[in-house]
């Protein structure tokens, strides 16, 4: 079977971290959550995670030095091989073509770009009330709340706030999204890649319609 390569684009909070899983929780597909990987390596104190951390914390895009060797290392990988998900990776045009040249040595194409679009004061809202659990799921206090309150569903750890969830951050992360990620709208549309959702709808309507495109993308490549 043909790979299928896909990148997840759209805001802080668009959804991305909940419909990635979705969609590579029934599908041979490698996803590469960059946001994750970067926090990971804050936790372990890595050589990586303490000079991304002061970026991290103010809102702003960690360097490309660091980030792009990293997820490209990840689409080379065995794990890989069929395909993947990407999210939070490229997050500006610099890092879109590191990757799209990245993959033309290998051979390979992005199948299709899905922006998840959500207008700014939705996302001040969903943000601060996003939690995270110990093994990185996300909760929402109003949309998808935990079945105890505070306490995460598979191992009871304490569920808690990023600290760029916080409100401050928040509009940080949207003026960076607006100003650095959102030209990759463009360059993908040039592209002929991208695929648009309304991130407003319910969840389920969301990983639908997500489902949809995928499917005939899939198709696409079989031929
Ligand atoms: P996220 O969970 O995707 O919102 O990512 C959290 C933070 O990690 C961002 O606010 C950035 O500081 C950093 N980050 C994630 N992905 C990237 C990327 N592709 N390039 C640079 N920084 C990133």
């Amino acid at each position: 079977m043909a790979e299928l390569n896909l990148i997840l684009l759209g805001p802080p909070g668009a959804g991305k971290g909940t419909q990635g899983e979705r969609l590579t929780s029934k599908e041979t597909l490698e996803y590469v959550v960059t946001g994750n990987i970067l926090r990971a390596a804050v936790k372990e104190g890595t050589d990586l995670g303490v000079q991304a951390k002061a970026f991290m914390d103010a809102g702003d895009l960690v360097p490309d030095e660091l980030v792009i060797g990293l997820i490209l290392e990840r689409v080379r990988s065995e794990e890989a091989a069929e395909g993947f998900v990407l999210d939070g990776f490229p997050r500006n045009v610099a890092q879109g073509e590191a990757l799209g040249e990245a993959l033309g040595e290998l051979g390979r194409d992005i199948s299709g770009v899905l922006l998840i679009d959500v207008p700014d004061e939705d996302i001040v809202r969903r943000l601060s009330g996003r939690r995270v659990s110990q093994s990185g799921r996300i909760y929402h206090l109003e949309h998808d709340p935990p079945k105890v309150p505070g306490k995460a569903d598979d191992d009871g750890s304490d569920l808690i706030q990023r600290d760029d969830d916080k409100p401050e951050t928040i509009r940080k992360r949207l003026a960076v999204y607006h100003e650095q990620t959102e030209p990759l709208v463009a360059f993908y549309e040039a592209q002929g890649l991208l695929h648009r959702f309304d991130g407003t709808a319910a969840p389920e309507e969301v990983e639908a319609q997500l489902r949809k495109t995928v499917s005939s993308l899939r198709l696409e490549g079989a031929i």
